[in-house]
């Protein structure tokens, strides 16, 4: 028997792949639903995504979707979506989506564009050890990385530039570099050779995705059954005491967060415990806010505008749901989710609700020209959101491997990326290597 915790995308996936191959899983989660991270909350009229937004898809996501019969159920982003806003000297400007609008565009000046220019011929520039902040501004110069780097990366991990390493944080990217001597040649090389792009959700939110696998492991799944600790069993198996019942299992997989890794493993394992528990986990507080549509001056003809650290703003940035994906909300309303905190500002993300409802609406309204109160606003915390690919990661990335021998393998956003595909490929990996190691013994 193997034994999954954390029901989250990378362990459904895990279980599901194991139980199509015929192996005998048990997929336990501490949570009353499937999806870990992946939470669509009907509020009213408003489909809130209280996690993840949406997905970057690619062709290996789309055959994931396929085979699990998901393909029919996509949802494309509006194409307006494809354009994004930063904030530059107070104001929103639409950043260019190619070299004709490039050449065109006021958001970045002469020498930003002169930079690009330059970028295709310079040698590589990666030394071991480069945060993505040092990297970019080797590559791309000063204006590309305070503008529009420091934004996506608050997008994506609400992390620091400075400490995020890009061998870690983006190893695709370093990839360009090494196989194309250039990121931009290396990304229109790229491009091409998807068949399958773009921003994608599910009509009924991206927890579609994680029902329909949480369905399929219906009878191998078991919520509400946080586990508490884990003991040495006999003949060579592992106690696991759950709150309502203790079992035993051959081969135990955690796709927990790592810090809960680290503190179930403590008692065995503590040089790999003190490892997992160094990756840090920055606090994020979503405000969800909808306003009047003719209320809002701004077109929000867009899929957000994300903010940098020089502009002195309060929030991370917004996503104009509303704008993404039709039905999100009534319509004669606009729906946007506001970020705040991070491994920048991880002080605002604690805020008081009504603080923070309160900061956001006064930055709303003052950069997308809001004349009334919003309708509605809702707030989601993520106390420790995403982990962060920084220095403290190196010493869990060694040691995730390390108890394999003893049959407890580790997985989860924290190994091997940390967007939604990335946690499904590493679940897709992890099923593949159990499946090798049939005959593996308990430990
Ligand atoms: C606010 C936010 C926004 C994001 N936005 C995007 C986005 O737009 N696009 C994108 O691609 N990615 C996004 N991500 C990242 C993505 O959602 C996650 O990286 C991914 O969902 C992680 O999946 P996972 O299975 O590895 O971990 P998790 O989703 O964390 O699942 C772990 C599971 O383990 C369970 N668990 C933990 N401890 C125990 C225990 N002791 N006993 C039993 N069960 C336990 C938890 O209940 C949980 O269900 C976002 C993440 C956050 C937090």
């Amino acid at each position: 028997m193997i034994t999954i915790v954390g029901a989250g995308i990378t362990g459904l996936v895990t279980a599901a792949y194991l139980k199509k191959s015929g192996f005998s899983v048990q997929l336990f989660d501490s949570r009353e639903q499937a999806g870990g991270n992946i939470r669509s909350f009907q509020k009213g009229r408003y489909l809130l995504e209280l996690g993840p937004n949406s997905l970057v898809l690619n062709d290996e996501l789309y055959n994931f979707l396929e085979e699990w019969g998901l393909d029919d159920h996509i949802l494309q982003a509006d194409p307006k979506a494809k354009f994004r806003f930063i904030l530059k000297k107070g104001k929103y400007r639409k950043l260019p989506t190619g070299p004709i609008s490039l050449l065109t565009s006021r958001t970045l000046s002469f020498k930003a564009k002169g930079a690009l220019i330059k970028e295709r011929n310079l040698p590589p520039q990666f030394v071991n050890g480069d945060s993505i902040d040092a990297f970019f501004r080797k590559r791309l110069g000063d204006e590309w990385t305070d503008y529009v780097v420091y934004p996506f990366i608050s997008g994506v991990f609400a992390g620091d530039p400075r400490q995020l390493l890009i061998e870690k944080a983006f190893p695709r990217i370093l990839k360009l570099e090494e196989e194309h001597s250039s990121l931009i040649r290396g990304m229109m090389a790229n491009r091409k050779s998807q068949n399958h792009r773009g921003t994608i959700s599910f009509s009924g939110g991206i927890q579609q995705m994680t029902n329909r696998l949480g369905h399929y492991l219906r009878n191998e799944l078991f919520l509400d059954h946080p586990l508490l600790a884990i003991r040495e069993g006999k003949d060579k198996k592992w106690g696991l005491q759950f709150k309502q019942k203790e079992i035993e299992t051959d081969w135990l997989v955690l796709c927990i967060p790592s810090y809960q890794a680290g503190r179930l493993i403590r008692e065995f394992y503590s040089e790999t415990s003190i490892a997992l528990n160094q990756v840090e986990y920055p606090p994020v507080s979503m405000v969800y806010s909808a306003y009047k549509r003719k209320a809002v001056k701004h077109k929000l003809n867009g899929f957000g505008a994300l903010h940098n650290h020089k502009e002195k703003s309060f929030a991370l940035g917004s996503i104009f749901n509303s704008s993404v994906f039709p039905d999100r909300c009534p319509e004669d309303e606009v729906l946007l989710t506001t970020f705040v905190g991070g491994a920048m500002y991880p002080e605002r993300a604690k805020l008081e609700n009504e603080e923070l409802c309160i900061k956001v609406n006064e930055e709303l309204s003052k950069l997308l020209g809001i004349r009334e109160k919003p309708v509605m606003q809702h707030v989601q915390r993520w106390p420790r959101a995403i982990p962060q690919y920084t220095e403290g990661f190196l010493a869990s990335d060694e040691q995730k491997s390390s108890l394999e021998d003893k049959g407890i393998f580790l997985s989860g956003n924290w190994t091997g990326g940390i967007s939604v595909p990335d946690s499904i490929k590493s679940g897709q990996e992890l099923a593949k290597k159990l499946m090798s190691l049939k005959d593996l013994p308990g430990r």
